[in-house]
């Protein structure tokens, strides 16, 4: 199986507050993201392989948008979302209104180097 076939995709769009870098002028934008929610389960005929990469894999959402545009009238210049971040994990537990939690970074592979030292 395909990475893509643990998930269910759907294309979300998230009020984001952004500031043009050009003309320093702040507006709400509608940034596209690629919302992929893992699937409640696997069907009947994956492999073990298949349920071992299943069970690590995590909702994500990846950012579609790489610029907007400055919804200045006197400006409207095309700007990076440089400031955020394109990759966001969802944990199972997390409720969406609570805004005020930043998501976690996409964190590197946790090795525990430190567990065993003292
Ligand atoms: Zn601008």
């Amino acid at each position: 199986m395909r990475e893509s076939d643990f998930f269910n995709e759907s294309d979300v769009r998230k009020p984001t507050w952004l500031s043009c870098p050009f003309c320093g002028q702040s507006f709400g934008y509608e940034v596209r993201w690629r919302q992929r929610i893992k699937k409640k389960s696997l069907p009947g005929w994956a492999s073990s392989e298949d349920r071992r990469r299943f069970n690590k894999a995590r909702s994500y959402l990846v950012r579609i948008d790489d610029k907007v545009g400055c919804q200045n009238g006197r400006c409207r210049r095309r700007f990076e979302i440089a400031s955020f971040q394109t990759v966001v994990f969802l944990s199972e537990t997390e409720s969406a209104s609570d805004g005020n939690r930043k998501p976690p970074a996409p964190a590197p592979r946790r090795r525990n180097r430190n567990r065993n030292r003292r």
